[in-house]
């Protein structure tokens, strides 16, 4: 594309999005050039809006429309008795296409703790966890973290704060292999992993 410096600072962002490099990057900006009116007005207009309007929620770190509020944790018709937390949204996403917990509300941590960075606890809304299972009198919590070190070292610090409440914790059964994450999983796998779930025991008392 010829040398024009809105271009090219436009190619550099796009190509930072997952899955695309400099090349889709450039077809999708030359698409979105050829059809000005129809694509990329809308586009600018509703990338505005989005950016305006929606954001994470800090009490259940899902996403949220400012103006309306959390439909996962503020709207009271949703009568729900367990919560499924997760890492990212993205995971969440994930659960949600595969229908497998359809009767959760969701938490995403945002990240998980590293055994060496244990200070990040109260970016990963861990306490509002805790309030949201006493508030909304929750009977289970699943954790569906990552198969990771990090994934597993978080489950653990999730399950040791809720220890002191009447709660079930369980985490996802087999067929996770080491260092996936619930994002990368298929369905079917997803499906036995939430329907062999195992509760959690406590071993530290
Ligand atoms: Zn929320």
């Amino acid at each position: 594309m010829q040398n024009i410096n809105e271009l090219k600072e436009l190619i550099k962002l796009i190509s930072k999005l997952p899955g695309l490099g400099k090349r889709s990057a450039q077809r999708l900006i030359l698409k979105l050039i050829n059809n000005r009116d129809e694509l990329m007005k809308p586009m600018v207009n509703n990338l505005a809006q989005v950016y305006k309007n929606v954001s994470r929620c800090k009490d259940c770190g899902t996403l949220k429309s400012n103006s309306i509020g959390c439909n996962n944790c503020q709207i009271v018709e949703k009568k729900f008795k367990k919560i499924c937390v997760v890492e990212q949204i993205s995971d969440q996403l994930a659960v949600e296409n595969s229908n497998v917990a359809t009767d959760c509300y969701f938490h995403v941590l945002g990240g998980t703790l590293s055994s060496s960075n244990k200070e990040r606890k109260e970016d990963l809304l861990i306490s509002s966890l805790v309030k949201r299972v006493t508030k909304d009198q929750i009977e289970e919590v699943i954790i569906a973290t990552s198969a990771t070190v990090e994934g597993q070292t978080t489950a653990y610090y999730i399950q040791e704060e809720l220890k002191n409440l009447s709660v079930k914790v369980s985490k996802l059964g087999q067929g996770i292999s080491i260092g996936s994450s619930v994002e990368d999983l298929e369905d079917g796998t997803l499906l036995s992993a939430f329907k062999n779930r195992t509760e959690i025991k406590n071993n530290s008392d």
